[in-house]
């Protein structure tokens, strides 16, 4: 799906990457609580259930890194881990429980809207759709402020093993078309199904080619 090729060095030196130590660091519920940004950053950002943590887990071989099935409504917070000394991976909130109050949406805006803005080494982040369902109101609503605060981010399907190729190209296609009208996405789609193993190795390249 992604047009961009990665050398089979650069799948390697990816590989090597995410088989080195990758190491929960902290929580962090406020922006007073993040690590300094002496590193590279990236952020994965997904609706609640859209496949985050398993795809997560999936990128480090890891089965428990980041915890599935999160109970929505919990304290919301950005995990940070650290890959290798190399880059920070952080694993945003989840949004668009439908059962979660406003005031609790409102402190999800504010705390991913203030890291956005005041996170000058956050490279990219992973936008992840579940690739049965494509884009959401919510979704959207993150791109536009991801445009607004001139993050750069790209699109990751999730799930592909449950859909078939058609519905596959028709959902890419749309996507595509969509990002057409957003300043900070970046023009392509990347197909991902953690169960089974699809797009792993070009994410953890596209991954490292931010690392330092
Ligand atoms: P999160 O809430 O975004 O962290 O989502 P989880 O990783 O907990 O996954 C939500 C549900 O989707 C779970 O039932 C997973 O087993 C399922 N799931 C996650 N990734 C895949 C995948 O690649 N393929 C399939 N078929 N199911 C997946």
């Amino acid at each position: 799906m992604m047009t961009e090729e990665f050398s089979a060095n650069e799948l390697e030196e990816a590989r090597k990457l995410f088989a080195g130590p990758c190491d929960f660091m902290l929580g962090v519920a406020g922006l007073g609580q993040l690590p300094s940004a002496d590193m590279s950053e990236i952020a994965f950002a997904g609706r609640s259930n859209v496949g985050k943590s398993s795809l997560v887990n999936a990128l480090t071989n890891r089965n428990t890194l980041a915890k599935t099935s999160h109970t929505p409504g919990r304290t919301q917070q950005l995990n940070f881990f650290n890959l290798g000394d190399r880059i920070y991976m952080v694993d945003m909130p989840g949004y668009g429980y439908a059962k979660v109050s406003k005031e609790k949406r409102d402190d999800w805006t504010q705390l991913i809207f203030d890291y956005l803005r005041g996170r000058p080494t956050l490279r990219c982040v992973f936008i992840l759709i579940d690739s049965r369902h494509g884009f959401k109101d919510s979704d959207i609503e993150l791109m536009k402020m991801l445009d607004e605060t001139a993050v750069q981010y790209r699109i990751i399907l999730t799930k592909t093993d449950k859909i078939k190729t058609q519905q596959l190209e028709k959902v890419t296609a749309d996507i595509i078309k969509t990002l057409k009208t957003h300043a900070a996405g970046y023009p392509d789609v990347l197909a991902t199904s953690a169960h089974k193993d699809q797009g792993l190795k070009e994410f953890r390249a596209v991954i490292a080619s931010y690392a330092v």
